[in-house]
C-alpha cells in the first residue's frame, strides 16, 4: 500500500507518517528529511538546496523525484525484488510534476498509489504550531513549546536525550513563503488525485491519536 500524506506546513504529515510507521511497519519517505540529510552530511545536493530550503522556497522537481525513485529502488533491493512494506510520501509530491513524475517512478516499479490523504488543518494556528515545534536531536521525537513538552524538563521522554534541535526554516518569515507555496502550487495537484477517487479528508486539527486512527480507517477501507 503506498499512500500521499498532503497538506500545508504543519498539519502533522510528518507526526501522523512517524506514527504509520511505529504501527504498521510502512516506511516514511520525507524529501524534506532527505534534503536536511544532504545539506548536514554536506554532499552536492545539500550545498545545491541550503539557500533555498532557508528562504523556503522549492528546490527543483528533478532533485526531489530523483531522490525518491533512488530511495525506491532501495526499498525494493532490501525487500529482495518484492514491493516491500508500503511507503508514506510525506512532503512529496509538492508540484504537478512532481506528481507525474511520481506516477511514472511508482508505473516503472510496477506499483502504484493507493491513498491521497489530506490533512486539512486552520491555517491561522499554523504558525503558531510551526514556530514552537522542536525534535529531540537523537531519536528524533517532536515536542512543542506550548502544546507538548517532555515530562521532565529538557529530557527526551523516549531516549533520554538532552539535546533538542529545531529547523532553521521554522521562522514567521519563511512560513509565509512556505503557505504560499502550498496554496499555489501544492493544493492545485488535489483535484488530480480526485479524479482518480484516490483523495480523502482527514480534519488535521482533531488530536494526533484521533487523526492517526482516521486516516487507518481511510488505509482499512
Ligand atoms: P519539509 O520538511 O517537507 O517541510 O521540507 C522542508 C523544505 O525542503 C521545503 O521548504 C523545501 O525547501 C524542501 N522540500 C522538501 N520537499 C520538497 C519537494 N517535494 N519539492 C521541493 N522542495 C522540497
Amino acid at each position: 500500500m503506498n499512500i500521499i500524506l498532503l497538506g500545508p506546513p504543519g498539519a502533522g504529515k510528518g507526526t501522523q507518517a512517524s506514527r504509520l510507521v511505529a504501527e504498521r511497519g510502512m516506511v516514511q519517505l520525507s524529501t524534506g528529511d532527505m534534503l536536511r540529510a544532504a545539506k548536514d552530511a554536506g554532499t552536492p545536493v545539500g550545498l545545491q538546496v541550503r539557500d533555498i530550503m532557508a528562504r523556503g522556497e522549492l528546490v527543483s522537481d528533478a532533485i526531489v523525484s530523483a531522490l525518491i525513485g533512488e530511495r525506491l529502488d532501495s526499498l525494493k533491493e532490501e525487500a529482495g525484488g518484492d514491493t516491500g512494506p508500503g511507503v508514506i510520501f510525506d512532503g512529496f509530491p509538492r508540484t504537478a510534476a512532481q506528481a507525474e513524475a511520481l506516477d511514472l517512478l511508482l508505473a516503472e516499479r510496477g506499483q502504484q498509489l493507493d491513498h491521497v490523504v489530506e490533512l486539512t488543518v486552520d491555517e491561522a494556528a499554523l504558525t503558531e504550531r510551526i514556530v514552537g515545534r522542536y525534535t529531540c536531536a537523537k531519536c528524533g521525537e517532536g515536542y512543542h513549546d506550548r502544546f507538548k513538552q517532555p515530562a521532565e524538563a529538557g529530557v527526551c521522554d523516549v531516549c533520554g536525550s538532552t539535546e533538542f534541535k529545531r529547523r532553521p526554516d521554522d521562522t514567521a518569515e519563511t512560513i509565509a513563503t512556505r503557505m504560499a507555496i502550498y496554496r499555489g502550487e501544492t493544493a492545485p495537484i488535489l483535484p488530480f488525485y480526485d479524479a482518480r477517487g484516490l483523495v480523502a479528508q482527514v480534519d488535521g486539527m482533531a488530536e494526533i491519536g484521533q487523526v492517526t486512527q482516521a486516516i487507518e480507517s481511510i488505509l482499512d477501507r
